[in-house]
């Protein structure tokens, strides 16, 4: 159990390929230890999901974890603890939804993307047992912005328009005051 180190854009590791793990290393405590520390390091900094890149650590691991009582994401729905290994997505619905993002390795900015507004996600579990899950609408987005640090992509490389990039500051002022809806591993406060 520890928090880590959030690597920021512009460390390697965010733009490296992670590893994909053996199966039965998964049971294995470095792996187990590892998946906790995503979620006590998530739960710190206050977002609602986190990839093990973002912790320095280039493996096919993320996890995803938020609940409705969270003011940012009213009728967005829950989603229970939730580790992801190894996954592939398929597109179900390549209809594209846009909404603000943001990252605990981008710290202080929130910027637009546009990403299909349902997947399908194949993966494996803590336990090592395969499991699929149709993530759609927001939950869709969360999902396709942590996979994306599994294969070293950042939000910044998919914005609909770089000249949405905007500071936190002026996102509240400008974006959020009209209603904005945004994902973000890094909070809004
Ligand atoms: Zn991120």
């Amino acid at each position: 159990m520890a928090i880590r180190k959030v690597a920021r854009m512009g460390h390697p590791i965010l733009r490296k390929r992670a590893v994909p793990i053996e199966s039965n290393d998964i049971l294995r405590m470095p792996v187990q230890n590892l998946i906790s520390d995503l979620f006590d390091s998530m739960k710190e900094y206050g977002g609602i999901g986190l990839a093990a890149p973002q912790v320095h650590e280039s493996l096919q691991i993320a996890v995803i974890e938020f609940t409705t009582d969270n003011d940012r994401y009213p009728n967005m729905g829950a989603q229970g603890p939730l580790v992801l290994i190894n996954p592939t997505i398929e597109v179900l619905d390549p209809i594209l939804q846009e909404f603000w993002e943001g990252c605990l390795s981008v710290p202080e900015l929130r910027g637009k993307v546009a990403r299909p507004r349902k997947i399908r996600v194949s993966y494996l579990s803590e336990k090592a047992q395969a499991r699929t899950i149709e993530p759609e609408g927001f939950l869709a987005t969360v999902f396709q912005h942590e996979l994306d640090h599994l294969w070293g992509n950042l939000f910044v490389d998919k914005l609909v328009d770089s000249k949405s990039l905007t500071f936190m500051d002026e996102f509240r002022r400008f974006h959020l005051s009209k209603g904005a809806q945004s994902i973000d591993e890094e909070p809004i406060e």
